[in-house]
């Protein structure tokens, strides 16, 4: 067992080891070393797009990048001959013989509202295509968004009182050190316990507490008629992220399939058309897998995109259903780190 000090030190210590990293490779870039590592271009991955608020217990903060972050990246990926794609056009880019520079595509997971508030602008300004990924259970406002319910729980008392799947425990909670753990140990529960029991546990605590899980919901997240607004205008697609937001490598088959196609389903009913791509929940390797992929690619997903980092290459086009992308950080925003990212140096085989 690690106490919470630890916790909190080793945050810090891998975000300063990224941080170092970036500059490094930044300036790596810039010196010419390694080039064409990342010669077919990325995409991105974006959560909240919104003007910075400072708060002291922030635990999902690399979720949030400003609109002015954006914009500066999308200008300096343009200034150095990137080409806007939109990801359903992906596959057929990439088979071009010659491309006209590498492609940078941008997609959103969520459908949090500030999207279209506040990176919507910035794609039109810029004319850039864009993916929301929708979450059937968030638009329809039957399931909560356990990470922002944490948040607002664990910010507002000062002990926690929880069974992650060993019965209950009681753990401190007063100071920011004390937050940052009791949120690490939840997010930790939810990769090896029940999914659905520990979301609605908190839900249930939650309420005892005065905060209203799907009411942050529907604060949060765009609900039907806003989405099918965006998805008229033209930059704008919608993709399938799910009904419950479950990670899909820790369920059955059964549960597995009917997520994914009935989020397509909730996607057509509100886009008008069956969505092209999808984005697996969290996205790791330990959130979706080779039997994930396959089910994506069985259910006529024309693409399907994973967290797992990496820059586009030769051997995009034989793994669509596995595609990787590169997380537009909130703990860092600055253009040369995208730059450095996007060179694909820190992705590169050694
Ligand atoms: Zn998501």
């Amino acid at each position: 067992m690690f106490g919470p000090s630890t916790i909190a030190a080793r945050r810090l210590l891998k975000r300063t080891v990224i941080q170092g990293g970036l500059e490094a490779v930044s300036l790596m870039s810039k010196a010419g070393v390694m080039q064409n590592a990342g010669g077919m271009g990325a995409i991105f991955t974006l959560h909240h797009v919104r003007p910075a608020v400072h708060k002291d217990f922030d635990p999902v903060a690399h979720l949030t990048i400003t609109p002015d972050f954006l914009d500066a990246s999308i200008t300096r990926l343009k200034a150095d001959g990137r080409v806007p794609v939109a990801l359903e056009d992906l596959p057929d880019f990439l088979a071009q013989p010659d491309q006209p520079g590498p492609a940078m595509v941008f997609t959103l997971d969520d459908g949090y509202r500030d999207n279209d508030q506040h990176a919507r602008p910035v794609f039109e300004k810029h004319g850039i295509p864009y993916t929301v990924f929708v979450s059937g259970g968030f638009v329809d406002r039957t399931h909560s968004i356990w990470w922002e319910t944490a948040e607002q729980l664990i910010s507002a008392v000062n002990e926690f009182t929880f069974d992650f799947g060993n019965g209950e425990v009681t753990l401190p909670t007063g100071s920011l050190i004390e937050k940052y753990a009791a949120f690490d140990r939840l997010h930790k529960a939810l990769a090896c316990a029940e999914q659905d029991m520990i979301v609605s546990r908190l839900d249930a605590q939650a309420r005892t507490a005065g905060i209203c899980p799907l009411g942050i919901v529907d604060h949060e997240v765009m609900n039907e008629r806003e989405l099918s607004a965006l998805a008229a205008t033209p930059l704008a697609s919608l993709g399938a992220h799910t009904i419950s937001h479950i990670n899909l490598a820790h369920v059955d088959t059964a549960r597995m399939h009917a997520e994914i196609e009935q989020s397509a389903e909730r996607v057509a009913r509100i886009a008008g058309a069956r969505p092209q791509t999808l984005a697996y929940p969290y996205g790791d390797s330990c959130a979706a897998g080779p039997r994930e992929f396959e089910t994506a690619r069985e259910l006529g997903f024309k693409l399907a995109v994973t967290t797992n980092p990496g820059v586009l290459n030769s051997e995009s086009l034989s793994d669509l259903h596995s595609l990787h992308r590169i997380s537009l950080n909130g703990y860092y925003q600055k253009t040369r780190y995208v730059e450095a990212l996007v060179s694909g140096i820190p992705f590169a085989r050694r």
